[in-house]
């Protein structure tokens, strides 16, 4: 289906853009992709280095807010696609360091659309997340017409980004759409995120630490069903238009610290780990107490559908970091 387009992928050496590369050279070999990442803390190019040898990818360290640098490299290769995943990504570090969320998430995406904008291309796909929407009490779903709320400085640079975005649809006819996604889980992620971090935590026998009472609410998604999402809107979304992506899956933050746990304790019996590691810590700041989307827009309009249940995606992610480990099982 993608044959003979050109993609270019910000941020493939992070958690979802790397996935989202495997998910396409699984897929179609003949497609050709090119990865700018400038490398932060958070990416890891071994998440890709399979790739390294394949005439069809080609990885370039730059900033997506280096001018030159993505001038020279869309000059080059003339995307047809520009999927931009490249942010600075963790909420907590938002609170400490909001500045480079700024300059990043804000700022890079606009060198991005203006270099695309001035070089022409077939579509730009502006990876954003449900945090823009900000929080949600016991009922209710964000759509995609629910209003930005955004509560961090993270979402606040998202939801910004989010507005530059539609406003090059407008003003300058660039074709865009954008995907409001809840949060992610699977292989590659960095380990300072919740699931990796739980799995490591039990590996080492040291305390978890569960933001306040625990009883935050995420809604959670295995991240290849992410990557199909995205696909989907890059062949059919409708120009301007924003897809929310979500699988249902709501689940209490200290319940999935437990299911991490009964999943390891399955696994590696010797471990014999108890609830008892779980450490609750001072809430974090400006902390949602509930994300829940509503995907129906996607599920109807493109015929998009999850297809990784939440213990079977969970499985397969513990198992995936149990090799990162070094564990054998
Ligand atoms: P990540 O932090 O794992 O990866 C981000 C990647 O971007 C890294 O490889 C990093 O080096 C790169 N990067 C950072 N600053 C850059 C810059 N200035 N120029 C070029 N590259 C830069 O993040 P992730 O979890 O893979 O998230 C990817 C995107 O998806 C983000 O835009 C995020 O907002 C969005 N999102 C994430 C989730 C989730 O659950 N992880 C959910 C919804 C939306």
């Amino acid at each position: 289906q993608y044959e003979e387009k050109t993609l270019l992928v910000t941020g493939g050496a992070g958690f979802i853009g790397s996935n989202f590369i495997h998910y396409l050279m699984s897929m179609d070999q003949n497609i050709n992709i090119i990865n700018i990442d400038a490398l932060t803390y958070a990416a890891n190019l071994e998440n890709i280095s399979c790739f390294n040898d394949s005439k069809n990818y080609s990885f370039f360290k730059s900033s997506i807010c280096d001018k030159k640098g993505v001038s020279d490299v869309i000059e080059k290769f003339s995307p047809d696609i520009i999927v931009n995943f490249a942010a600075e990504s963790h909420v907590d570090r938002s609170i400490t360091d909001p500045d480079i969320f700024l300059t990043t998430n804000v700022l890079g995406t606009h060198n991005l659309l203006n270099a695309a904008e001035r070089h022409g291309i077939d579509k730009f796909i502006q990876i954003s997340t449900d945090e823009v929407y900000g929080t949600l009490g016991d009922m209710g779903y964000f759509t995609e017409g629910s209003q930005l709320s955004p509560s961090s400085p993270y979402s606040a640079s998202k939801a910004a980004a989010d507005m530059v975005v539609l406003s090059y649809f407008k003003t300058y006819d660039l074709p865009v759409n954008i995907t409001r996604c809840s949060n992610n889980y699977g292989p590659y992620q960095h380990t300072e995120k919740l699931i990796p971090l739980v799995i490591s935590k039990c590996l080492k026998k040291e305390a978890i630490p569960v933001y306040g009472d625990g009883l935050n609410i995420r809604d959670w998604l295995y991240v290849d069903d992410h990557c199909s999402a995205i696909c989907n809107v890059i062949n059919n979304g409708k120009i301007g238009d924003v897809y929310n992506i979500g699988a249902n899956n709501e689940i209490r933050n200290i319940d999935l610290v437990r299911k991490i746990i009964s999943c390891l304790n399955d696994k590696l019996p010797s471990l014999n780990l108890s609830y008892d590691l779980i450490r609750y810590v001072s809430d974090r700041k400006g902390h949602d107490r509930r994300y829940a989307i509503d995907s129906t827009k996607i599920r109807n309009d493109l015929g998009w559908k999850p297809t990784v249940n939440f213990d079977e995606g969970l499985n397969r992610t513990v198992d995936w970091y149990l090799k990162f480990f070094n564990i054998s099982i």
